[in-house]
């Protein structure tokens, strides 16, 4: 299959090149081979990116919802037929084996573009009565220009989670992938136009950083919604707020998953293993930090090394691979250096710590023991297949340890006991919290973080709220009485 996209940026409903931009080399994680060359975004193509979001802007936000929400859900049903090509594309994008992604993201973007599509016909102001006759209703209108910025372990998801929701309210976006995974959301934006998409109601501008940060503070944005880390999150939400645009943030995280002893050990285990292991670890609301209660901690590490010696390694594209490669040399070196400084601080390695030879950016599956708070692996956000396991004695004390923490994206708690199971997760600060699952993202629920992990919340009809505003109209129906 060739990778090369038709040009690097797709804008006003066709490619667009400009090889004066910096170089942006994507390289397939599994064997390091550069898989295809693109151009990072010059002032030229983001000011034409923008130009044409801002006059594409009134005419989509003037059709009925019905009419936007028929385009989205015509573009989920196109994605869904195209579902194992565009999953090719994200394997080689960012190494998640193929058995990952033909289920994971196509799907879960095809998922947002058919609920927000379906919520789009019933967005609705209000009519608040005021007594004498007189009334307020509400008008909810689109934002305006919205700039989305993806980070690399999701792209296709990420770039449908922000589009759905702010399209459906008739904003206009320019979207800004990672530099390390550009491709899929080409397709996706190609995908958007075949189905009835205005051009330039949905833009994809290439580039790192710098474009990113040349979009967030450009005068005609009026929202940036970004997914990547909590250092960049703080940049670019003081950016956003010179501006006084709208956000949304969401970042990373060290969440908690609790095994209480009274759990199903076999669910518990399969809970962690999805919330370390799935997509090599790299996945923003992993349970890192696994608290086990001491009685079941030997029957838990016993049965969590048993799974794992049936892990498969290897070829991305091989339907039986279910454990690929980190996303980068870069990603796997910061791997390492946290695995080292796992065994420096004392914890007890009990499964994996080892990258394989390459070519590729492989590490094995680690699991560490005896982990304890004050340790660089329990409280840093590591973002590759590292799981600490930590001891505990009492519910109160876990609760205390599982919030000391400065992010709230994630939390879990595995127990039987049913009443314990509410009562936890009412005390855990977290934006996602899962009883006896983990890690499960439908559209129809809010997910988003709290603390440093984030502002706002993706999915469900709260999303609504972050992609529009509501203006209030007051009417009259009696004489205006005035002091002088
Ligand atoms: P990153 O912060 O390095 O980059 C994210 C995006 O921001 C990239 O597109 C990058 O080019 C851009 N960027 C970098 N500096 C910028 C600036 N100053 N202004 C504007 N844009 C800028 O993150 P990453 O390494 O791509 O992704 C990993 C991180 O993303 C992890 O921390 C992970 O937890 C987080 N994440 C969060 C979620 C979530 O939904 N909460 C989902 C996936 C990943």
């Amino acid at each position: 299959m060739n990778f090369q996209p038709k040009a690097s940026h797709f804008i006003d409903g066709q490619y667009v090149e400009d090889e004066s931009g910096t170089p942006i080399e994507v390289i397939y994680p599994a064997t390091g081979e550069l898989i295809a060359k693109l151009h990072s975004a010059t002032p030229q193509i983001l000011e034409k990116a923008l130009q044409s979001a801002q006059a594409a802007q009134k005419s989509w936000a003037a059709l009925t919802g019905t009419e936007r929400g028929r385009v989205l859900r015509r573009a989920a049903d196109m994605i869904r037929a195209q579902n194992y090509d565009l999953s090719v594309i994200e394997t080689h994008d960012t190494g998640k084996p193929i058995q990952e992604t033909t289920v994971a993201d196509a799907n879960s973007g095809a998922d947002a573009l058919e609920y927000f599509g379906g919520l789009a016909g019933s967005l609705t102001g209000e009519h608040i009565p005021l007594g004498r006759g007189d009334f307020v209703y509400t008008i909810r209108e689109a934002l305006g220009l919205c700039v989305g910025i993806g980070a690399w372990n999701y792209p296709t998801l990420i770039a449908c989670w922000k589009a759905a929701p702010a399209l459906a309210c008739g904003n206009t976006m320019v979207f800004k992938p990672s530099e390390l995974t550009p491709l899929s959301v080409l397709k996706i934006a190609e995908i958007l136009i075949e189905a009835g998409l205005p051009s330039g109601v949905f833009n994809v501008v290439q580039g790192y950083g710098d474009v990113g940060a040349t979009l967030v503070t450009d005068p005609r944005v009026a929202k940036v919604s970004l997914t990547g880390s909590a250092a960049t999150g703080r940049k670019v939400y003081a950016a956003a707020a010179a501006g006084m645009k709208h956000v949304t943030m969401e970042l990373g995280g060290k969440s908690p998953l609790i095994i209480f002893d009274d759990a199903d050990l076999d669910n518990a285990v399969s809970g962690a293993i999805l919330g370390n292991f799935f997509s090599s670890g790299q996945v923003c609301s992993n349970g890192t930090r696994v608290f086990v209660q001491r009685g079941i901690k030997a029957a838990f590490l016993n049965r969590l090394k048993e799974r794992l010696t049936t892990v498969q390694i290897g070829d991305p594209m091989d339907s039986k691979t279910n454990f690929g490669p980190l996303v980068s040399k870069r990603q796997l070196d910061i791997v390492e250096s946290y695995i080292a400084k796992g065994i420096v601080e004392g914890a007890r390695l009990v499964s994996g710590g080892k990258s394989l030879p390459g070519p590729g950016f492989y590490m094995e599956p680690t699991v560490f023991a005896d982990v304890r708070d004050e340790m660089t692996i329990a409280i840093e956000e590591i973002f590759g297949p590292v799981m600490s396991v930590l001891d505990f004695e009492s519910e109160e004390e876990v609760i205390v340890r599982a919030n000391a923490t400065d992010f709230g994206l994630a939390a879990g708690v595995f127990t039987n006991n049913l009443v314990r199971a509410h009562r936890v997760a009412s005390k855990l600060q977290a934006g996602s919290c899962y009883i006896n699952t983990y890690n499960m993202a439908p559209v129809e629920a809010p997910f988003g973080g709290s603390k440093l992990s984030g502002v706002g919340r993706e999915n469900s009809k709260l999303a609504i709220n972050h992609f529009s505003e509501m203006k209030s109209v007051y009417v009259s129906m009696n004489d205006v009485e005035a002091p002088y």
